[in-house]
């Protein structure tokens, strides 16, 4: 029996539980929220779709009680920013948000994996890590899973190939100074830059806007309808799925990047990078071949990441 707790029934949230209901993701589904109201009326409105469904997953609107038995926990809760506030406060803001959650989802019993995808993801991965006293596998962020699959999906519309078969990745922080190494992605199996060269066609201009429309996709979708959610819903049931599956696939979690890369970075800082994903949760980083620019982008967001969460008072 899987079981899956839901906390934060917002629209990334509920984005996920839909995804999870039309892919039958789990058994169980419980929904969670501050207010109470609104996580039965999803639970509700969810439920009413079911005799439609593949699925006969059960629904229902609980308590942190409820994650004594769950395989994973998913926090999408949160608070917005108000206009005037700065990043660092909305952060304090946050993190006081999730001691009132990850504390009594300890004291329940959980003993599972906790995926968080409230934002800056990096760092609420790192505050959840540090609050719950978990091992460090059993705690990740959904990094830059999405912005990786932002990524194929543009770079498989340049080339006109299936963004199935492009392989690549966004690394670094989930924000502005997240990149994407070139070097490592390849169509197929060729390599994107042996392509550049064979093929005047394309050009590393196009590939570098590439790389900003990826990184201002949130902006660009905030700004035309208000908040994103769809996308992230979907990756949140990609890497449930690879959990919960043991599937031991390799997605751009935010991770604790430990014994990663040498000595070139803050080890304790949770960002995104290839991870092999399975039954025990984050199991191990993947040291991709960085050249030397591309390495000290990396450590550059890792030592941004690991300020900001040394500035949090705990
Ligand atoms: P939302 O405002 O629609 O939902 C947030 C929910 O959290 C609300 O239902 C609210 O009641 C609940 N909440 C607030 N405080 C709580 C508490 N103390 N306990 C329990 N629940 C509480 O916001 P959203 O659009 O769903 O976004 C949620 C988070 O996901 C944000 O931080 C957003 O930035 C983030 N996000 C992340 C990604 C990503 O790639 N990781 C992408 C999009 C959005």
């Amino acid at each position: 029996m899987k079981k899956i707790v839901l906390v934060g029934t917002g629209m990334v949230g509920m984005s996920f539980a839909y995804a999870a209901l039309n892919q039958n993701l789990c058994d169980e589904l419980v929904l969670c929220d501050i207010n109470e109201k609104r996580a039965k009326g999803e639970a509700q409105d969810l439920n009413h779709g079911l005799a439609f469904s593949k699925t006969s997953m059960r629904i229902y609107a609980g308590t942190y009680s409820d994650c004594k038995n769950a395989d994973i926990v998913v926090i999408s809760a949160g608070v917005g920013q108000k206009p005037g506030e700065t990043r660092l406060q909305l952060l304090q803001k946050n993190l006081e948000v999730f001691k009132t959650i990850v504390n009594p989802i300890v004291e329940s019993g959980f003993d599972g994996i906790f995926l968080v995808a409230t934002n800056p993801v990096d760092i609420m991965t790192r505050v959840t890590r540090k609050l719950s006293g978990f091992p460090n596998n059993k705690v990740i962020g959904t990094g830059t899973t999405l912005d990786s699959a932002r990524l194929r999906y543009l770079v498989g519309e340049y080339f006109n190939i299936d963004p199935r078969n492009i392989h690549g990745y966004v690394i670094g922080e989930h924000g502005d100074s997240e990149f994407v190494p070139w070097s490592q992605l390849t169509l197929g199996t060729k390599p994107v830059l042996d392509e550049l060269m064979d093929n005047e066609k394309y050009s590393m201009d196009d590939l570098v806007k590439i790389e900003e429309s990826v990184r201002h996709a949130a902006y660009e979708i905030i700004e035309a309808k208000g908040a994103t959610y769809y996308g992230i819903g979907i990756a949140i049931c990609r890497v449930v799925r690879a959990i919960l599956q043991d599937e031991n696939s390799i997605l751009t979690v935010s991770a604790r990047i430990e014994n990663t890369y040498g000595k070139l970075i803050p080890c304790k800082v949770y960002v995104g990078n290839p991870c092999i994903i399975n039954k025990n949760g984050a199991t191990r980083q993947i040291d991709l071949s960085l050249d030397i620019r591309e390495m000290k982008k990396l450590s550059e967001s890792c030592e941004l990441l690991d300020k900001t969460f040394n500035e949090l008072e705990f």
